[in-house]
């Protein structure tokens, strides 16, 4: 099953396509990196999949086939949106109850437990909170409905270090636990390097790479050599990026079959942070995105 499925996704506001000509297909079982620069269309892209924006063109389907915003899918999926929307008014507790009574899979003792041991104040208004404690309170409050598909909008842009490391062990255990699926949006991919197995990275409203992070890495090489025989060695491969530096050159190339060394040339693996830091520099590129990279995720997926 998908938990994620979009094909010909389009979102316009005015001129400007937010999101555009979006194809995808994310499997269950999968911690997503959603990554991109600003306004690279990712937020839009979460909105159209919890029924927050409507889509201008194409289709967005969540687990399965149910319609995105529809109360199936509401009931079974949890957002935790950019800035982490709740009541400042309302106490704690109160807004504890208040999702628990807009969720019948609400689990109060989880929420009770999560927020004694973030120390977090349950008498204390919402508005009173530390940005960093809001955030907590918003995660906490996602996550006692046990979704079967998490969605999380920048989740950890106020967390100090420490609550960084303790939001992303938590979400990986209830990966792990419950087979939840995460979608995870950031600008900063390294901190989600080590969590995430898939990748979805947008530039201008389209998409760029989609698909395993084993997979994209493997299609992606490093090659160190001599910078007066970078146009000859570049000539044949596809050169995503080229960094010279004094009179050597670095060239990140992709492919789709292993490639032979160029004589007096060393390979290396690119990192996910390197190879995304390359596609994000140039918003042109494009991997594995659209129905051919649907397709070859279908395929692998069948293949395991
Ligand atoms: P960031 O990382 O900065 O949060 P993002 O990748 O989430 O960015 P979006 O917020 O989806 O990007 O924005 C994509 C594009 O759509 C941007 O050009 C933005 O200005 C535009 N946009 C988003 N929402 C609206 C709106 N409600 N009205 C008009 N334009 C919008």
């Amino acid at each position: 099953m998908n938990v994620l499925e979009t094909f010909g996704l389009g979102v316009r506001y005015g001129q400007t396509w937010a999101v555009s000509d979006c194809t995808l297909a994310i499997p269950e079982g999968r911690i997503v990196a959603l990554a991109g620069s600003n306004g690279a269309g990712k937020t839009t892209l979460l909105h159209c999949a919890v029924g927050l924006t409507e889509a201008t063109c194409g289709t967005v389907g969540l687990l399965g086939d149910l319609p995105a915003g529809s109360l199936d899918a509401l009931e079974r999926i949890a957002f935790v949106a950019q800035d982490a929307p709740l009541y400042r008014h309302l106490s704690v507790n109160e807004m504890v109850e208040v999702a628990a009574n807009l969720n019948r899979r609400f689990d109060r003792p989880f929420a009770s437990a999560r927020l004694r041991a973030l120390d977090i104040p349950v008498k204390r208004r919402v508005g009173k909170l530390s940005g960093g404690q809001q955030a907590q309170l918003a995660l906490t409050l996602a996550l006692a409905r046990h979704p079967h598909l998490l969605m999380l909008d920048e989740p950890l842009a106020r967390l100090d270090p420490v609550a960084r490391h303790d939001v992303m062990a938590l979400v990986m255990t209830m990966a792990a636990e419950e087979g939840v699926s995460v979608v995870f949006s950031s600008h900063v991919v390294s901190e989600l390097e080590r969590v995430a197995d898939y990748l979805v990275l947008m530039a201008q409203g389209r998409l760029q790479l989609v698909g395993p992070i084993e997979d994209i890495l493997a299609e992606h090489t490093v090659l160190n050599g001599p910078a007066d025989e970078a146009e000859r060695v570049g000539e044949h491969l596809c050169v995503v990026h080229a960094e010279k530096a004094a009179r050597r050159v670095q060239l990140l190339v992709r492919h789709d079959r292993p490639i032979e060394t160029p004589i007096g040339w060393e390979v290396d693996a690119p990192s996910l942070d390197e190879l995304v830091l390359a596609y994000l520099r140039d918003p042109s590129l494009v991997g594995r995105s659209g129905p051919v990279a649907v397709a070859a995720t279908a395929a692998g997926e069948l293949a395991q």
